[in-house]
This record gives C-alpha cells, structure tokens and sequence, in this order.
C-alpha cells in the first residue's frame, strides 16, 4: 500500500495535479479538502456560528460524508461538489478547518479511507499529521498572485466573477488563516518534496511529481 500525500497552499494547483497524477499511478484520490468544505458548507446552511466547536463536532459526526464513483463529495447523501467551491464557503472553511473536534473527525475518517489502498491525498496536513510515514511527500507552492489568478479562472468558469484584488486578499487570508492556526498548521514536512508550480504548464508539474513518486518508490524497494 502506497500513500503519496499532497500538501499546499489555496491555489497551487493541488487538486488538479493530485487527480491526474492517481489516475497516471492508476491510484485512488482524495481531495481532504472537499471534506473540511462540506463540514463548512452545511454549518452555513444549517445557521450553526463558526466558532461553536461542539455543535460543529456534532454536525461533522452526523454528515455523512462520502465520495461517490466520479469523485464527487456527498454529504447527508446528497451531491454537494458545486456548492462547496462557492466564495461564501471558501470564506467560512478555514475557521470550521481549524477545530481540534471537527479535524480529530475527519482525520480519522480519511485514514481510514487511506487504510483500504493505494492513494494520492491532498489537503494541508497529510504530510505532517494525517499520514507522516506517507512514501512520498510533494509539497506544491505558487507565487501568491498566480495562486488567486488561477482560482479567479476557475469561479469564472463556474459562472462566479471574482474581481482580481479581491481574489489576491481572500486567497492571502485564507493562506494566514491556515498557516497560523494551533491545530495541524499548513506546514511543509520536513520530508517533502518542494515545487513551486507558478513558472509551470500542469503537464510540466505533473511528469515532475510522477517523476518523484517513481524515484521515492524505486529508493524505497
Ligand atoms: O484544498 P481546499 O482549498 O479545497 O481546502 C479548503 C480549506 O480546507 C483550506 O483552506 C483549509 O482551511 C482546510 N483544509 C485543512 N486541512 C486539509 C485540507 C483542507 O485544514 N487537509
């Protein structure tokens, strides 16, 4: 069993390189991000206050998280995948993410999800607290304005528009949010691989991280 974990910033292109690099490896995606989202999407809908950390607990333990055949993110067995990328739950997903009680949660429901094969995961914190003995380790970074350029594209594409400075500020909190927290902090381990992906064509960043995961599981046999 080989897990290849994916930590990174908002931006950096984690979820479009970990996606096509499981299916190259011909492994299984899991994108822990879209799960923080879910939890912060049904709090928004349910009216639960952001820094109530018991009834979020009690919210993410009733959520009935999965992922169906084609990825997408269900929770209470429904397909949320479009709402969760919304500006407004992008805004409110880091303060849910950075509860001990949501993230104990979590955590212990995607190592499970981990535990049943080969894997290419990606979050935040996969390298250093979700799985630290992970066989490969990529830590993707992006200058922050390319970061909030590629974000704006994407809302574009999904019918959001974006203003570019305002993208730029909410990435860069979002980036603080995360970074500065207590609990399992964005943080590169010290055992990953570094790539900043700004001067890159995806093709180019994805050879380079099936390169690193060839070459670590080559060192390792
Ligand atoms: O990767 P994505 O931008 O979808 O993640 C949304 C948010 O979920 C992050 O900004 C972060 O607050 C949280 N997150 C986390 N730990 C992870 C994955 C995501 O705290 N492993």
């Amino acid at each position: 069993m080989t897990i290849v974990a994916i930590d990174g910033p908002a931006g950096s292109g984690k979820s479009t390189l970990a996606r096509l690099l499981s299916r190259r490896l011909g492994y299984l995606y899991l994108d822990t991000g879209a799960m923080y989202r879910a939890i912060a999407y049904l709090a928004l809908q349910d009216g639960v206050a952001l820094d109530d950390e018991a009834s979020l607990a009690t919210l993410t333990r009733n959520a009935h998280l999965a992922f169906d055949e084609s990825g997408h993110m269900l929770a209470r067995d429904r397909d949320v995948s479009e709402e969760i990328r919304r500006p407004a739950v992008s805004a409110a997903v880091s303060e849910v993410s950075a509860h001990a009680h949501v993230r104990d949660i979590l955590v212990a429901e995607q190592r499970r999800i981990a535990a049943a094969g080969d894997v290419v995961m990606e979050g935040r914190d996969i390298g250093t607290v979700v799985c630290p003995a992970a066989e490969v380790k990529i830590f993707l970074t992006a200058a922050p304005k390319v970061r909030a350029e590629r974000r704006r594209k994407e809302l574009v594409t999904a019918g959001e528009h974006v203003g570019s400075n305002e993208m730029l500020a909410a990435i860069e909190a979002r980036d603080a949010f995360d970074s500065g927290r207590a609990v399992s902090p964005l943080r590169r381990a010290d055992d990953a691989v570094e790539l900043d992906t700004s001067p890159l064509t995806i093709a180019q960043v994805l050879d380079s991280m099936e390169r690193i995961v060839r070459e670590r599981l080559h060192q390792r046999r």
